[in-house]
């Protein structure tokens, strides 16, 4: 029977980090993962490099610059007639994308001694696992047995009554992320990160999107000022987002789908093509075995664990979206890192007040740290500062200058909150931000930091000028 230190459970970015920094740490590792690719053959990468993070953020990518070419070239004395789209090509660069990354993953285990084992994992005690190999190299299940265990199964979407995926006419990210043609009318169930992100890619490729989501306010985990204006810049793309439309059913025949919605009590009734169901995900423990062996689940189905992954079994550890905390592939990453290190002896942690979030909508919302309005709520007294890139030198000379920097900084110490950016490559300014907190930096501290000109980095400085008082260029 083959015996290992250490045996991660799912080769997604929780996962196969962790497996990676175990055997870097010379412990004795194996990953265990079952997810297959369209030929099925065992792949790693999990959600996020096979259905999630990655291949949408290919699809935005196309679909931006295809909007560009149509309907933003022209501004810059670019002319292009008779601009098309294919969509089975935009897939396939798609999926050599994922391809090429899932087989580096395979090449980094080799690289660092990590044994892959592809197959279902069902743990029979904390030290045994039963290994059933699927897809391709279905065969006979085997045991293994280990001294430590990091769960890393991640989760899945969550099935909602009133709008049940046939993979035809109503799907969930999965086969949003496949349509071969594009939907004239595309229903979306959810404005959270994927009704945005998705309603996004296909509504710059020409479909009608309607987004239906029941809460009444917009992007809640993101600052209010914030939210607002990219409501309201996604509705001028063309993004119909219905706020206080809770689904209450559907139905559909070969052809289409009828969504039923209630708005403020009132019933209404949409038609579309293609409906897509994004209600959020739910932890996935299904076949695992968890519970048989005494590994402690919430009632909303996480398992259970300290702030240092370690589950009530003190040789298991579980990490990324099947624990409490955001569901976001870099927060994985980091607790996977984080338990690898543990098992090894040293003293890791996560700073989880420094992770941050982002939407990759255009302009691209993203964020660290507490939002104007949860500061109130607490009662903190703090300043705010807030720079928009209209005034940016850098946003206005290529013509993405919509949105804004807010920063919110303690009154009395001057420590950084939190900040939140709605505005081109938000994604990558947000950094900056992220690093500062991790030095328990101020604001004084970005405002006195040189930031290279013409850049939208000064946005962010800009915004730290404006939080002390000292604001520039408004
Ligand atoms: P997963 O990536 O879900 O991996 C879990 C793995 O465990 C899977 O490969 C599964 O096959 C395996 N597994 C489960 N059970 C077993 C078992 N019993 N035996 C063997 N293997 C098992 N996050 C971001 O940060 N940025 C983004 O841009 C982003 N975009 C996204 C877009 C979409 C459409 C979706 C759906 C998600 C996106 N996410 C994004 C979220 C991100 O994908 C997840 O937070 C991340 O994948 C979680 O990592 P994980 O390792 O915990 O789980
Ligand atoms: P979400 O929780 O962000 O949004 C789901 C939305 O659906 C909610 O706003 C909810 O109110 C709404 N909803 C639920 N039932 C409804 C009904 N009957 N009618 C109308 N609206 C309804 O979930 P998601 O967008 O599915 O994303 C799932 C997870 O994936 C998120 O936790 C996110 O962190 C992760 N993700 C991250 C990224 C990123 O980091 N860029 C991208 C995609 C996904």
């Amino acid at each position: 029977m083959k015996n290992y230190d250490v045996v991660v459970i799912g080769a997604g970015p929780g996962g196969y980090p962790a497996a990676i920094r175990c055997a870097q740490l010379g412990l004795a590792t194996a990953c265990i993962d079952k997810w297959l690719d369209p030929e099925g053959g065992p792949v790693p990468g999990g959600t996020c490099l096979n259905a999630g993070c990655i291949p949408s953020k290919a699809l935005l990518d196309t679909s931006h610059q295809y909007s560009f070419i149509k309907h933003e070239a022209q501004e810059h004395g670019i002319h292009s007639a008779g601009v098309t789209l294919d969509v089975h090509r935009m897939m396939t660069r798609k999926n050599r994308i994922v391809k090429t990354l899932t087989q580096g993953i395979g090449g980094l285990f080799r690289k660092y001694n990590v044994e892959w084992l592809p197959g279902e994992a069902r743990m029979l005690s904390d030290r045994l696992i039963e290994v059933s190999p699927v897809g391709k190299e279905a065969g006979e299940t085997y045991p293994v047995t280990t001294r430590h265990v990091i769960i890393a199964t991640g989760s899945v979407p969550a099935a909602i009554s009133v709008a049940q995926v046939d993979n035809r006419l109503i799907v969930d990210s999965s086969g949003a992320l496949a349509f071969t043609d594009i939907p004239p009318r595309l229903g979306i169930l959810g404005a959270g990160v994927i009704g945005l992100e998705l309603g996004s890619v296909w509504g710059r490729l020409g479909s009608k999107v309607v987004i239906l989501e029941a809460l009444d306010r917009f992007l809640e985990p993101v600052d209010r000022k914030v939210a607002e204006s990219a409501f309201r810049l996604l509705g001028a793309q063309g993004l119909d987002i219905r706020l206080g439309c809770r689904v209450t059913g559907t139905g559909s025949n070969n052809r289409e789908v009828t969504v039923n919605y209630e708005n403020q009590q009132e019933k209404q009734q949409l038609t579309v093509d293609k409906l897509i169901v994004a209600a959020g995900r739910k932890p996935n423990t299904k076949g695992l075995g968890a519970v048989d062996i005494g590994i402690e689940i919430s009632e909303h189905g996480f398992i259970h664990v300290d702030e240092h992954c370690r589950t009530n079994l003190t040789n298991i550890y579980a990490v990324g979206d099947v624990v409490r905390g955001p569901m976001l592939a870099h927060k994985a990453t980091a607790e996977g890192i984080m338990a690898a290190e543990r098992i090894a002896g040293h003293k890791s942690s996560v700073n989880y007040s420094a992770i941050p979030g982002v939407v990759y909508t255009w302009p691209e919302i993203a964020w660290v740290g507490r939002t104007s309005q949860q500061l109130e709520a607490e009662a903190i007294d703090f300043r705010s500062g807030e720079f928009p890139f209209a005034a940016s030198g850098r946003a206005r000379a290529s013509g993405s200058s919509d949105g804004l920097v807010r920063i919110f900084t303690d009154t009395k110490t001057d420590r950084i909150l939190g900040v939140h950016i709605l505005g081109p490559h938000a994604s990558e300014l947000i950094a900056e931000a992220v690093t500062a907190m991790e030095f328990d930096g101020c604001g004084e501290d970005l405002a006195k930091i040189i930031h290279a000109h013409p850049t939208l980095s000064e946005a962010l400085h800009e915004a730290a000028l404006a939080a002390g008082g000292h604001s520039l260029h408004i």
